[in-house]
């Protein structure tokens, strides 16, 4: 690290709290060096209430960027200058690209889960999906997806405070894109079926499958998939979940955790500030 810093150096933050046990410091700062990049990327503690001075900071720093995390996607929309078409209908961002002091922001974890799909052959083009879960990241999945030409999205999510989240990504997705999207409860058991056994892509974007929720999943039946599908669970740890054993049990020729979506999204910032592509293997092999 010392011999790669000098006057020159570009810093890239990452805003967000709680945040000192995020992988992207460590992501970034190998494929800069691999790359003999001159840039920094360094995580700070950054909430709502120190928001406003931190994005200042991006300016008044000359800083090249940001990545942005919960709790404040949402909240920094507003301190910026430009948004992405992705990042506006998402009403979230990730990432944040100072261009002469001029501040856009992007959402790249869409970008992130289709990339990943690509790298498999799969493209989303005209395909019909199922997304369960509205939140942080279905939403960007069911964005980038329609942007990117997926003709149906079925998006499934229990009764919380993320459905009518779901309800409003449905109507805009189609009001605005080629796709149509359709918001549908999680509980009604007999339409999550007939949706996933009509299904080309399904992708599950709730929090089933990690932590307290590590041994559970959506889809317990493996007769609700079909060979020919593809299943992509956005959880990466762990890195095969019980939703994936189960797809495997159905002999679903496509099963895909989290991982390269979670890479990819990172690469895609990375270019978004560097204009160079992050070296992915080198860093999946490094780290993961
Ligand atoms: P979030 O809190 O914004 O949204 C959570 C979603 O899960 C909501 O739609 C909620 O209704 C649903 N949910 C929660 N508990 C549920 C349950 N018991 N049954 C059914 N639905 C339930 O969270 P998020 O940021 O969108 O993260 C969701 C998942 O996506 C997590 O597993 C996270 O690890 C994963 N993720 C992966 C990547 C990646 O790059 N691979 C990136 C972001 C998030």
């Amino acid at each position: 690290m010392a011999e790669r810093i000098d006057g020159h150096t570009l810093l890239i933050g990452l805003m967000a709290y709680p945040i000192r046990h995020s992988m992207s410091p460590t992501m970034h700062n190998n494929a800069f060096a691999k790359l003999g990049l001159n840039y920094a990327y360094l995580a700070f503690e950054v909430d709502n209430n120190n928001l406003a001075d931190a994005v200042l900071s991006i300016k008044a720093l000359d800083m090249r960027g940001s990545n942005v995390s919960m709790p404040n996607k949402q909240k920094i929309i507003p301190y910026l200058d430009r948004l992405d078409s992705a990042a506006e209908m998402c009403g979230a961002v990730n990432t944040v690209v100072n261009d002469n002091g001029v501040l856009t922001g992007y959402t790249t974890d869409g970008i992130g889960f289709v990339k990943a799909l690509k790298n498999e052959g799969i493209d989303v083009s005209g395909k019909k999906m199922v997304i369960t879960g509205a939140g942080g990241a279905g939403t960007p999945i069911a964005v980038q997806s329609a942007l990117d030409g997926a003709a149906e999205i079925k998006i499934f999510n229990q009764e919380d405070d993320i459905y009518p989240v779901a309800q409003h990504n449905a109507q805009m997705i189609t009001e605005r894109t080629n796709s149509t999207a359709s918001v549908h409860h999680l509980e009604d058991k007999d339409d999550f079926k007939e949706a996933l056994a009509g299904c080309d892509i399904y992708c599950d974007a709730t929090n089933v499958g990690m932590g307290k929720l590590k041994d559970k999943t959506l889809v317990s039946d493996p007769s609700w998939f079909h060979k020919d599908m593809v299943v992509l669970d956005t959880v990466y740890s762990p890195r095969e979940t019980k939703l994936m054993q189960v797809a495997q049990e159905a002999g679903v020729n496509h099963v895909f955790n989290g991982l390269e979506m979670m890479l990819e999204q990172g690469a895609a910032a990375f270019k978004l500030w560097t204009d160079e592509e992050m070296p992915v293997d080198y860093i999946r092999n490094l780290l993961f």
